[in-house]
């Protein structure tokens, strides 16, 4: 499996897959060359630097889940990672919800008949046998009942993925509602239990934005193993190996070793000879969503205390709000703050991005009428297309998918890992991981 001598890793795309592969591979002595199709590298894990503001491309923190990823990522940051406590909400009704939910915050905000639904669901939840779900609704159903589920995740994760809950595949829960049910909220009201894994409001972030974990790689695999503006068109192969690799008119014969990290359909799209058609319209069918990052700066130094807020109702077209400053205080000027709205669209409905100008005026409407904002607060905006940011989950999508991963696990000198490029909803410590793996391959 290991590399021949002299010969050198080919890694193709510099979000965070292809980085952690460089990086491990520049651990290992492994000679590795970066091809990135823009200018700059972390993918859709960046740091926006714009004057005193800097934001991230998506509400980003990182998930102490894996030992050995938290290590690496302290090791790149040092003193400057920090442990954030700063709660998430749900904006419903009018009111705010704990995100995730718990049973004080459900008691204390919702009627009485709704309460009463929601214990009968949920009591009969607990005593019943759990058959195992085969759709994102019928996960929710099973872990919060009907009434619970429908005030807040099923309406949230259709507007987020643009399809109806029960045509969902249940991983794109992303285990956050794993060994989570109303049995747990009961204990975690009674017991103040401050440990329970889903507890999203403690994790850690990089003082200067979590896009530095990605920029500290680049500096350690140094730029002259990076190609920038240096999209990859074409993997010429033999059937069994890739043998030619193109990028703008630059062709790389005698290849030894590939990692790609391209979404799975540009990827299949760039293979020579193609792939049968039946690969081909597989992969030219599937759906990735994309995001499109309102940012708005404020005149004041504080939108609200929470590191995300959560918007469910139809009537919001924006998924979730941000405030980088609750991440860390360099995210902003003390006196001014902003914020990052998001919110998604299909990318093949909308190849390039949303109407800019209309959704903020949209936008800002909303936060003022709903008294988030006034008028005179709002000091500027931008906005910012996250494309491929995420992949569209089916019911069926794993069996869907398995000609197509059938047919690339036939190359075997070419790996693939990352979030478009596996059409997994997976997050940066996974990725550490299997970047970490692919490499001890090859060592
Ligand atoms: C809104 C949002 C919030 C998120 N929150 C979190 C979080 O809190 N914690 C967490 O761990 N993860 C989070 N994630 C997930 C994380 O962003 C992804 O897991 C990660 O970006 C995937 O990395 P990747 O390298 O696989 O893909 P990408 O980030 O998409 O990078 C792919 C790279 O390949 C390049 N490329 C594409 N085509 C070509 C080509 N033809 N030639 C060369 N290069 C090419 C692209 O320019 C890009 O740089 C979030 C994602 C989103 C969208």
């Amino acid at each position: 499996m290991s590399l021949k001598n002299n010969s050198c890793l080919h890694i193709l795309g510099a979000g965070p897959a292809g980085l952690a592969s460089a990086y491990y591979a520049k651990k290992c002595e492994i000679p590795a060359m970066l091809y990135e199709s823009s200018n700059t590298v972390g993918g859709n894990c960046k740091t926006i630097v714009d004057g005193d503001y800097r934001y991230d491309t998506g509400a980003h923190r990182f998930h102490d889940k894996l030992d050995h990823a938290t290590k690496e990522v302290q090791e790149l940051i040092g003193d400057d990672l920090l442990k954030v406590n700063s709660p998430s909400m749900i904006f419903s009704n009018n009111r705010m919800f704990d995100f995730p939910l718990g049973l004080l915050s459900i008691l204390r905000n919702l009627g009485g008949v709704d309460i009463a639904k929601i214990l009968t669901e949920n009591i009969f939840n607990i005593s019943r046998i759990s058959s195992k779900p085969t759709n994102f609704k019928d996960l929710a159903y099973q872990v919060y009942g009907k009434t619970l589920s429908e005030l807040f995740l099923i309406n949230y994760t259709e507007k987020l993925w643009g399809r109806p809950a029960h045509t969902l595949d249940v991983n794109i829960s992303g285990n956050r509602l794993k060994n989570l049910n109303m049995a747990t909220l009961f204990r975690e009201l009674l017991f103040s239990n401050d440990n329970s894994d889903h507890l999203d409001g403690s994790f850690y972030y990089p003082k200067y934005g979590f896009g530095t974990i990605f920029e500290k790689m680049e500096n350690y695999i140094g730029e002259s193993n990076i190609r920038f503006n240096s999209p990859v068109t074409k993997l010429v192969h033999d059937k069994k190996n890739i043998v030619e690799l193109v990028y703008g008119n630059t062709r790389i014969t005698d290849i030894d070793k590939v990692i790609t990290t391209l979404p799975v359909n540009l990827l299949i799209n760039c293979m020579e000879p193609s792939p049968p058609e039946k690969i081909k319209d597989i992969v030219n069918n599937i759906k990735y969503r994309d995001l499109n990052l309102c940012v708005i700066y404020l005149d004041i130094p504080s939108f609200t205390e929470n590191a995300s807020i959560y918007f469910p109702e139809p009537t919001f077209p924006f998924t979730r709000i941000y405030e980088p400053k609750n991440r860390s205080n360099k995210m902003a000027p003390e006196d001014k703050t902003c914020i990052v709205v998001e919110t998604p669209y299909d990318h093949e409905a909308l190849p390039d991005g949303m109407p800019k100008k209309e959704l903020f005026q949209i936008i800002s409407n909303i936060l003022i009428e709903n008294k988030f904002i006034n008028r005179e607060q709002i000091i500027g905006h931008k906005d910012i297309d996250a494309k491929y940011a995420y992949p569209i989950l089916e019911t069926g999508i794993k069996e869907r998918l398995e000609p197509i991963f059938s047919y690339l696990g036939n190359f075997e000198n070419m790996y693939t890992i990352g979030r478009s490029a596996q059409f997994k909803y997976i997050h940066t410590h996974d990725i550490f991981m299997q970047a970490r793996s692919i490499i001890n391959k090859l060592k």
